[in-house]
Formats: structure tokens, C-alpha cells, sequence
């Protein structure tokens, strides 16, 4: 490999075809933290004295994502930012336990104070139950599975004390997103796609995506160099999203014509920035069974609840 491109000094380790770079480990490393640290005061993402939850799967993205923001909690300790790593076990036998082990581990060697909480505990159902009782083959596991954890983490962030969720959603997860709420004609929901947080519950908790400006190769390249342990499982339901598909379309365009995907996700954030300021500050209701904010009378975790 030739030169690092960066520093000109150590030999590469890592080629970045969209931009033609050569890095050694060192600048790749660098190149990932300070992206990071760029996109979340681009986007004011956090703040002074913010306690951030983040919610950490146990896959190569979120602990990713725990690594990097300690490291920058580290480095600026009078900006009095906080840390907590949150875990949701949905109860998918063979497939959580390996993951929720990592994290405790990791969380113990990073001294970072862990919470989980799972499905059956908050709902009274976990992810194999409600694949054995939904009726129709209309609701996804995916959709059904997200439902419970969106919700699962607010919950795990405010018993925290947490006022700001950070989740490891890359480039390529925003680039499905978009494309899952253009197939679905959802256009109103790309808007919410656009990485300014907003405040979204009762107690005004910020949903944050600082890897968004990052592609999901060059994280599961940072995990490898910085030796964070991941889980190999996947999860079993997983196969029943348009997602996969997307993913894959999209590495195969981007094998095809490195840049693609950085040309598409400046466009889809262009699109989702327009659409932001368009949407109606619709006027919160309150959910009639659970009481949370919600866009109808019902909630979409207790519509799904009552659906199974
Ligand atoms: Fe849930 Fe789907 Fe993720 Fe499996 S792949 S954990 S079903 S969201
Ligand atoms: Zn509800």
C-alpha cells in the first residue's frame, strides 16, 4: 500500500475509494473521531452538561459509537457531559444473550454505567412470543420490533436520567431509511430523517445520529483497528426487511461507482432538510392506554400489542 495521503509519514493501511485517500491507522482513526465530533456540533447534537443514553445493541456500530463518545467526553472533561450505555433485550433466543454479555464487558473495561431493559419486562411480550402470536403476515418483524424498541429506549433513557438518546444510525441506515419511506409513500416521515435532533417526548428527550455522516464499511473498519469486540450473530427475524435488500443494492452500487452513495445521502439530506421545515408541529396527543405522546388516539406500541 502506498503512503498515507494524511500525514505522508506510516505506510497505508486503508484505501477510502470515494475519495481516493490512503490512511495509515493512526489518520483512519483520527478521520473517524473527528467526523464524529464534526457532525455532532454541526448539528448540535449535544451540548454542555447533556447526559447522553446510548443505546448500544452490542453490534460493531454502537459500541462503536460508545468507544468514540467517551474518548470525546474524555478529552473535553469541563464541558460536563455524561455517559450511559442503555441495551434492549427483545428476547430472541440464541441471539441476544451473546450480545448482551459484550456489552456488560466492554461497558465494564470503558468504566461506563449500563442499563438494560427488556421486551417481556416493559410490554409483557418479547420478540419469539409475538412472532408466534401476530396474526397477519402484514406486520414485519422489523416494524413490529422497532415499534417496541423506540419506545424501550426512551424509557431506558429517562429512567436513566438521560436527556439526549444517541444511536449508531449510519450513512447507509439513513440512505434505506429513506429509500423504505419513499417505497412506502411516507414522505411526510423523511423529515424526520434529517439529522437535527428534536425534541420528541413529554420530557423533552433528543434523539442524536452521530455516525450519520459515516458509512457503515468505515465503521466496521474503525471496530476491527480498535479492537472493539462485536457480535457475529445475526438476528434471525432479520430477513423479513426491505432493508436487506436496500443494503445490498446499495454496495453494489457503490462497488460499481465509489461515491454513489455519498452523492445520494448529500441529496436525501438536502431532501429531508426541506421536507423538516415543511412538517406540521402537529399537536401532540396523548396516547388513551399508556398515556405517551402520540400522533393518533392510540399509540403504535399499543396498537401492536393489541394486534397480538
Ligand atoms: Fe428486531 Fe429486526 Fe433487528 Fe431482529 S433485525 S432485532 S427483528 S429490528
Ligand atoms: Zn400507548
Amino acid at each position: 500500500m502506498p503512503c498515507c495521503t494524511k500525514c505522508r509519514k506510516a505506510e497505508s493501511l486503508y484505501y477510502r475509494a470515494h475519495s481516493g485517500e490512503y490512511l495509515c491507522k493512526k489518520c483512519f482513526l483520527c478521520s473517524i473521531e473527528s467526523k464524529a465530533a464534526k457532525t455532532i456540533s454541526k448539528y448540535s447534537m449535544i451540548e454542555y452538561g447533556d447526559k447522553v443514553a446510548v443505546a448500544v445493541s452490542g453490534g460493531k456500530d454502537s459500541l462503536s459509537l460508545l468507544y468514540v463518545l467517551k474518548l470525546l467526553f474524555d478529552q473535553h472533561p469541563n464541558n460536563g457531559n455524561e455517559i450511559v450505555a442503555i441495551t434492549i433485550d427483545e428476547g430472541i433466543k440464541g441471539y441476544r444473550d451473546e450480545s448482551l454479555q459484550i456489552v456488560k464487558d466492554f461497558c465494564e473495561h470503558l468504566r461506563i454505567e449500563s442499563k438494560v431493559l427488556s421486551y417481556q419486562s416493559l410490554f409483557g411480550i418479547d420478540m419469539d412470543q409475538a412472532m408466534i402470536q401476530r396474526s397477519s403476515q402484514k406486520i414485519s418483524s422489523c416494524s413490529m420490533c422497532g415499534t417496541f424498541r423506540r419506545r424501550a429506549i426512551d424509557i431506558a433513557a429517562e429512567t436513566v436520567g438521560a436527556n439526549i438518546v444517541a444511536t449508531a444510525h449510519n450513512m447507509d441506515d439513513q440512505l434505506q431509511t429513506f429509500m423504505i419511506n419513499l417505497f412506502a409513500g411516507d414522505v411526510e416521515r423523511i423529515g424526520w430523517i434529517y439529522p437535527e435532533p428534536v425534541q420528541y417526548t413529554q420530557n423533552g428527550m433528543k434523539k442524536v445520529k452521530p455516525f450519520v455522516e459515516i458509512s457503515e464499511y468505515d465503521i466496521a473498519f474503525y471496530a476491527l483497528q480498535r479492537d472493539i469486540p462485536f457480535q457475529s450473530e445475526e438476528c434471525p427475524y432479520m430477513n423479513e426487511s426491505i432493508r436487506t435488500d436496500l443494503r445490498e443494492f446499495f454496495n453494489r452500487l457503490e462497488r460499481d461507482h465509489p461515491g454513489i452513495k455519498y452523492n445520494a445521502f448529500r441529496s436525501m439530506t438536502k431532501v429531508s432538510k426541506v421536507l423538516r421545515g415543511g412538517m406540521s408541529s402537529s399537536e401532540t396527543k396523548n396516547c388513551s392506554r399508556c398515556g405517551r405522546v402520540s400522533t393518533g388516539d392510540i399509540c403504535s406500541v399499543c396498537k401492536t400489542i393489541s394486534i397480538l
